[in-house]
């Protein structure tokens, strides 16, 4: 039996290609009873991975294969999800909560226009705001990680969103 954090990475960078042997360890390992409802909304999320989906997504995704799970039953699920670490919440324009099961330090590229949400991570804009920070004093706060959310338009809706670093 792998520990909680080897299966978080497991979770988090295989998270498409899961079995169902595998979805109901990192349950376990998060201390969750492995429920079939547990089971197919992980499974919902997993093939959704990468588009921060909405509770509304994973319920579209699991319902032909389930039919008797309620969209309030996936709310609540995700929810639980969400309290052991597994999954984070993304709050999206206009207030739509999305879920991320990448729970790794990074930031997010947000269209206003097809509502995409795409990951980026950059080491060097994470150096740059702890160096902020630690040349400010924020009171009764304690920092504990950093989320930047870049809002903006997609110019070309057939095309990827990607960040590459330009050299000077
Ligand atoms: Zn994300």
């Amino acid at each position: 039996m792998r520990n909680y954090s080897q299966l978080r990475i497991i979770l988090i960078c295989s998270m498409q290609h899961l079995t169902r042997d595998e979805i109901r360890q990192s349950l376990t390992a998060c201390g969750l009873k492995a429920t079939h409802q547990r089971i197919v909304v992980l499974e919902a999320v997993a093939e959704l991975h990468g588009s921060h989906p909405t509770a509304e997504d994973v319920f579209q995704r699991l319902r032909p294969a389930n039919p008797t799970i309620s969209l309030g039953t996936v709310y609540k699920t995700l929810d639980t999800f969400t309290e052991t670490g597994m999954l984070r919440r993304v709050v999206s324009e206009g207030g739509s909560k999305r879920y991320d099961s990448n729970t790794m330090t990074h930031s997010h590229i947000y269209c206003s226009k097809t509502k995409e949400i795409v990951d980026f991570e950059d080491k060097e804009l994470e150096q740059l705001l702890i160096r902020f920070f630690s040349e400010r004093q924020v009171d009764n706060f304690e920092i504990k990680g950093f989320s930047i959310q870049v809002t903006g338009c997609k110019l070309d809706p057939d095309k990827k969103i990607s960040i590459t670093k330009v050299s000077k």
